[in-house]
């Protein structure tokens, strides 16, 4: 029975969607539950400043992949 219940992500940060992406590469599908508006949405209330950290170190490798797939172009 434990197996076919869902598993959950609490917050659709980038923390919670590296989870996510992870659960994803391993044939599950998460159920992510976000309280904000969106994704992101804590990052969105400080959208407006640079990051310090260079982009390589800002996204994970599981993401990278799935984005990857979808076509997307990382910026620079
Ligand atoms: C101004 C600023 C600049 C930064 N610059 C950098 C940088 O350059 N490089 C870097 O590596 N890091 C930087 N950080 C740190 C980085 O933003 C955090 O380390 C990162 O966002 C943490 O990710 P997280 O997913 O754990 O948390 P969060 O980004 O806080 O995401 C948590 C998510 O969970 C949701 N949530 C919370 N509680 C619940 C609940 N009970 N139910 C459902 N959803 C919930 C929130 O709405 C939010 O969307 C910066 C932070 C700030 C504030």
């Amino acid at each position: 029975m434990m197996a076919s219940l869902p598993v959950a992500v609490i917050g659709a940060g980038p923390v919670g969607l590296a989870a996510a992406a992870h659960l994803v590469e391993r044939g599950i599908t998460p159920l992510v539950l976000e309280r904000g508006e969106s994704v992101g949405a804590a990052l969105l209330e400080w959208g407006h400043v640079r990051v310090f950290s260079p982009w390589e170190y800002n996204i994970d490798a599981a993401a990278r992949a799935l984005l990857d797939r979808s076509g997307w172009t990382a910026p620079d």
